[in-house]
């Protein structure tokens, strides 16, 4: 297993860093740990750490990860940030916390028509194709307004707000540009009068990037858990 205490301790050090530069509160920025294709116990290993928001991609993976975890489920927030098919979205309305990647109106409906009645609403983020990428999933810029207000209209989901997930970039002065882009269209959606706190945006290579443009939410995953492996 990693060592999770010190990875996620470098991890909130990387935050407040940023954090600092910016001028901002690292408390104003909140960690998911992304623990896909990683098992449950390295979950539990972070969890033990002090990690209690964790980011899933695949549906049956995190259903079975969120099975397993059980008696931890009313301390963990489990986000959903992969592509969601519309046939799979029922067990991620049921199951999940929030859902980052809410790229269409079709999805949002489904999700709230699916929502258990007992349950909170769900919190979503409207994902962007920030960098304009043909083979990206994410509402283009010029949709993203109105894609926004009607689903901020549904009744059993909470629109928090913007996320996305820039093509890679070297320097920091490059991984930024895509990361203002995305704050200026929050800024844009909160003066048509949307009430929105979240920007989901950063991940292990780019986190001090987003930091610096605004980012609420930092999703990170190989700085925490190691390199992925998906042969199997
Ligand atoms: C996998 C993934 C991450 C984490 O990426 P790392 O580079 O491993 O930190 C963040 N966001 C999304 C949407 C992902 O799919």
């Amino acid at each position: 297993m990693p060592d999770l205490i010190h990875n996620l301790e470098a991890m909130q050090q990387r935050i407040a860093f940023a954090a600092h530069v910016a001028g901002r509160a690292a408390r104003s920025i909140e960690l998911l740990a992304v623990s896909k294709t990683f098992p449950a116990g390295d979950v539990r290993g972070a969890y033990n750490a002090g990690q209690r928001a964790f980011g899933e991609n695949y549906v049956q993976e995190a259903l079975t990860k969120i099975e397993t975890l059980a008696d931890l489920r009313s301390s963990i927030v489990w986000h959903f940030i992969g592509p969601l098919q519309s046939n799979k979205t029922r067990p991620v309305a049921e199951q999940f916390d929030w859902v980052h990647s809410v790229d269409r109106l079709k999805i949002a409906q489904r999700l709230s028509e699916q929502r258990p009645g007992n349950l909170p609403p769900l919190n979503v983020c409207l994902q962007v194709n920030i960098s304009g990428e043909a083979s990206k999933s994410g509402v283009s810029v010029p949709e993203a307004v109105e894609v926004a207000q009607s689903i901020a209209a549904l009744p059993r989901l909470k629109l928090r707000g913007l996320m996305a997930i820039p093509e890679p970039a070297g320097t920091i002065d490059d991984q930024r540009v895509p990361h203002r882009a995305l704050r200026e269209l929050f800024e844009r959606l909160c003066n048509d009068s949307l009430e929105l706190d979240t920007l989901s945006m950063g991940m292990s290579s780019d986190l001090e990037a987003a930091v610096m443009e605004g980012a609420t939410i930092v999703r990170v995953g190989t700085a925490i858990f190691g390199a992925r492996d998906y042969s199997n």
